[in-house]
């Protein structure tokens, strides 16, 4: 799934408690967009598995909950929702495709690493590939809940997000071709 996807995940998932208590609204966008982007970071180092945790996240994500719930304050607000968002886009990696450019050519059987079970999940391919255009409807789906709650710079950034995930989708069988072999 695109990076926008994971994103506007994220902020769906924190649009109702930002509605509900409007003073950590910008806490908690700013949150769920750290962590809708951190863990595809390991790009650089051990892709889908350095910084991604679908299985260990689950705990730490609901001690920040908790904690948030306990104390709520923007600090806690905004690290819950950023382990929301974080561990949400880890276990969604699962149900997309694996990591490759071009996955209708190279099928790879390694979606995201369960470093709990020692071993990796493979991908279930609900969302084929990042930028499909069933993963560009998506994410035009998970911004609307945002788009709705947020104002200001949150939604114009929804926004931009959403016309960058359309326009990457249009393009986006054709940057295989476009990539430089010494890229790939
Ligand atoms: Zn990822």
């Amino acid at each position: 799934m695109m990076a926008t996807t994971h994103v506007f995940a994220g902020l769906a998932v924190v649009a109702p408690v930002a509605y509900a208590v409007p003073k950590l609204a910008i806490p908690l966008a700013i949150g769920a967009i750290c962590g809708g982007l951190a863990p595809d970071f390991d790009i650089v180092l051990e892709h889908r598995r350095t910084f991604h945790a679908p299985v260990l996240g689950a705990p730490v994500t609901a001690l920040a909950v908790a904690a948030a719930l306990l104390v709520p304050t923007a600090v806690t607000a905004g690290f819950a929702a950023a382990a929301v968002a974080a561990w949400l886009h880890s276990a969604s990696d699962a149900l997309g495709g694996g990591p490759e450019m071009d996955p209708w050519n190279h099928r790879s059987e390694r979606a995201v690493y369960d470093h709990v079970r020692s071993r990796w999940l493979r991908p279930r391919r609900w969302v084929r590939y990042d930028g499909a255009p069933e993963d560009a409807a998506l994410a035009v789906g998970l911004a609307v809940p945002g788009l709705l709650v947020f104002d200001g710079w949150i939604s114009a950034a929804i926004v931009g997000g959403v016309a960058l995930s359309i326009g990457y989708a249009l393009v986006r069988r054709r940057l295989v071709a476009w990539t430089p072999d010494w890229l790939e």
